[in-house]
């Protein structure tokens, strides 16, 4: 891995490699396995995993791919992180990422874009890999690694998984504990494994899951074995299918592609049924409020003061021309933007009329997924992304929204809290990977993983 990771460099995809941590975790995997016996070790002894920049690391570059993080090693280890190193993971280095993970193409990253190892037939055009977790996709899909960590505010890793052929879990809101990571937008945020199979999904979601006494939004809850979950047999499971993600203008390709997928899943055994959640189409403005307006609570943190830069300062410069020069410098376009949304929409004057109505929005976009539960309905599918991989530059030039419409079928359940995958299904006309998105009941990863599996 260390030497594809070395001979990728123009994938951009790891931004610190830690080849001596590598090494010296990869030896003590090897102690395990010769004292312990194969019977005892845990799933994850010895397998190389890249670490998305978000995750605090101890002693290791931390920057969430910002600038004004440069230099910030953390005193401290993330949970997710050490509870994979505590099952025998190996690191091989940071991953890429849009800027504080808020981006859909990896683009917005102070270290420069990711790119997808994939390319349209007969096309050298450089593609995006998807963001915010690009870096992880990236790598996983050109083998750098077996499998990585990745976050999922509104779909960064879902969207990256399907832009790169690989699968991608976004656990429950609160079954992985966020200690440790550098927090976007706090009631959204949920880490989770990006892997070649569901199998290695849920080998890898049994280590980062659990409670966590340090994160109050952390689930007291056992963890299952999600891969003995994975029999195949999904007979008398009922699957939903969304009218309202049947978008005006949804290509051919997509559209079959769902087609096909839900094809699969009655020949499996399952019953298909037609649902409707009628408050989709508020959920993407009302992700795009509430976001920005948690992130810019978040990030007023850094001030110049306790992490990372701080500007050189003038004369006669005092503790506001700090704040200014520092932040000025050290966020990038993307989080300035999200960070004037956010404090204008939580600004007294507009608090009602965007923050707390977006909020009330929020609920309905979670009664609608309770009341198809309540139904009867065990799993949902949508199409993961509007469209494949699209090219580098392509959409950074354009008005903003059309970036973030690419987030259209994956906010939803972040704002409910819902547990989704991302599963590779199929190729378009150009060759490139496209992906199908089941959601779950709460806490249902389990059987989620299980539906996923008869996609594959
Ligand atoms: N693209 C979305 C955003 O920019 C989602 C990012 C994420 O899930 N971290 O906010």
């Amino acid at each position: 891995c260390l030497a594809e990771i070395d001979a990728a460099d123009a994938l951009g995809a790891f931004v610190h490699k830690t080849p001596d941590i590598a090494l010296d975790q990869a030896r003590a995997a090897d102690a395990r396995i010769s004292e312990g016996g194969a019977t005892a070790l845990p799933d994850m002894c010895g397998i190389p995993l890249g670490i998305k920049d978000l995750f605090c690391t101890q002693g290791v570059e931390s920057q969430a791919a910002s600038a004004i993080l440069s230099g910030f090693r953390p005193e401290y280890e993330s949970t997710v992180t050490r509870q994979l190193f505590d099952a025998g993971a190996v690191m091989l280095g940071k991953l890429n990422m849009d800027e504080f993970a808020m981006g859909s193409s990896n683009e917005t990253s102070t270290y420069g874009n990711a790119v997808n190892p994939w390319r349209r037939e007969g096309d050298d055009t450089a593609l995006t890999p998807g963001g915010s977790s690009g870096g992880s996709s990236a790598a996983v899909a050109a083998d750098l690694c077996l499998a990585a960590t990745g976050t999922d505010t509104g779909g960064s890793i879902r969207q990256p998984a399907a832009f790169t052929g690989i699968t991608g879990l976004k656990p429950t809101y609160g079954r992985v504990s966020r200690w440790g990571i550098i927090a976007y937008a706090s009631s959204l945020d949920q880490a989770g494994p990006m892997t070649k199979t569901v199998r290695d999904a849920a080998i890898m979601l049994g280590a980062m899951a659990g409670h966590d006494p340090k994160d109050s939004t952390s689930a007291d809850l056992a963890v299952p074995d999600f891969e003995a979950a994975l029999t195949g047999d999904i007979r008398g499971k009922t699957i939903g299918i969304p009218r309202e993600y049947r978008m005006d203008g949804m290509s051919d390709e997509i559209d079959a592609l769902w087609r096909e997928g839900t094809e699969m899943l009655r020949d499996a055994g399952a019953t298909i049924t037609d649902i409707s959640l009628p408050h989709t189409k508020y959920a993407l403005p009302a992700y795009y409020v509430i976001a920005p307006a948690e992130a810019s609570s978040n990030l007023a943190r850094y001030d110049g003061v306790r992490f990372g830069h701080r500007a050189k300062l003038g004369q006669g410069d005092g503790i506001t021309e700090m704040y200014e020069k520092t932040r000025a410098e050290g966020f990038g376009h993307e989080v300035q933007r999200r960070i004037m949304v956010g404090t204008y929409v939580l600004s007294a004057g507009f608090y009602d009329a965007y923050y707390n109505r977006a909020r009330k929005v929020r609920t309905l976009i979670k009664r609608d997924f309770e009341q198809v539960f309540e139904q009867g309905v065990d799993a949902i599918l949508t199409p993961a992304t509007p469209t494949a991989a699209f090219g580098l530059g392509e959409m950074t030039e354009a008005d903003p929204v059309a970036m973030y419409l690419n987030d259209v079928f994956t906010v939803t359940l972040n704002l409910a809290g819902l547990p989704g995958v991302s599963v590779p299904t199929g190729l378009d006309r150009s060759g490139l990977p496209l992906g199908l998105q089941l959601i779950g009941r709460p806490w249902e990863e389990a059987d989620l993983l299980n539906t996923a599996h008869a996609l594959e």
